[in-house]
């Protein structure tokens, strides 16, 4: 595993109009590690996951694998393994559950990997093993939200951006995506996680950093926020 960071944030400012949304952010991430951005509503964690996908504009520097993202197009950044898995889940309301996995996997063209991945997302997620053929606007809100991270996953991603992937979701489907997120983990996979979610955050990332007003207020260990008492009283509910 090279030592080079995989992604590389460099004071990166995002303006909507006179909005300004992110006041120089900065951040890296090595391979295997996972990393929480966490923060209340209208923090920018979005804002900053789209600058990243190139979904919108910013100033600053954002680099992976070495290069310049600028220099990129956003589909170029998807082949070279930057996967972005959105809050609003994007799924094809009409395909069925494989038809949606499969269009994860539009830009690869080793069918054989492709169906090796397919196999690996049936075995982490069940639920959709068993719904193969299902509309994905007929499953519940948990299974959408399994199916929007599998056909991410089909994308063979070299580091995989997660947007708010709890939201909304009963503790028991939360659950089943700790169990996937841990696997996936294990496996050694570099993951970007935005969570308003703190505890799910802490429980994955070994870093974190504080998002609030655009602006990075604390960045640290899980270790550390979960000792901070700014980060305790604010975000986990513990006094
Ligand atoms: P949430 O958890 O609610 O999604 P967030 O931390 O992801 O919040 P963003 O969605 O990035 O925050 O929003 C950051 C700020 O930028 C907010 O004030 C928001 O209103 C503003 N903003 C986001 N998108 C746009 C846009 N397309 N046009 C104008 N302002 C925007």
């Amino acid at each position: 595993m090279s030592d080079d960071p995989l992604l590389e944030i460099e004071d990166v400012h995002v303006y909507y109009g006179k909005s300004h949304a992110l006041k120089g952010v900065s951040e890296t991430i090595h391979r295997g590690e996972i990393v929480g951005i966490i923060g209340p509503n209208g923090a920018g964690k979005t804002t900053l996951l789209n600058a990243i996908a190139g979904f919108v504009d910013y100033e600053g520097t954002i680099r992976f694998k070495g290069q310049d993202l600028q220099t990129m197009s956003s589909q170029e950044a998807v082949e070279n393994g930057l996967i972005y898995c959105t809050e609003k889940r994007d799924l094809f309301p009409f395909f069925s559950v494989h038809e949606n996995l499969l269009m994860g996997a539009q830009f690869r063209d080793d069918r054989a990997a492709v169906r090796e991945d397919l196999e690996m997302v049936y075995d982490l997620f069940p639920r959709l093993d068993e719904r193969r053929d299902q509309e994905a606007e007929t499953m519940s809100g948990g299974e959408q939200q399994m199916l929007a991270i599998g056909r991410a996953l089909m994308g063979d991603p070299d580091l995989l951006m997660l947007d708010e992937p709890t939201i909304g979701l009963a503790p028991v489907i939360i659950e089943d995506i700790d169990r996937a997120i841990e696997r996936l983990h294990d496996e050694g996979l570099t993951i970007f996680l935005a969570e308003q979610n703190s505890t799910f955050a802490l429980n994955h990332a070994e870093r974190l950093s504080l998002l609030e007003t655009g602006e990075v207020e604390l960045a640290g260990s899980a270790d550390e926020f979960q000792d901070d008492d700014y980060i305790r009283e604010a975000y986990i509910g513990v006094h």
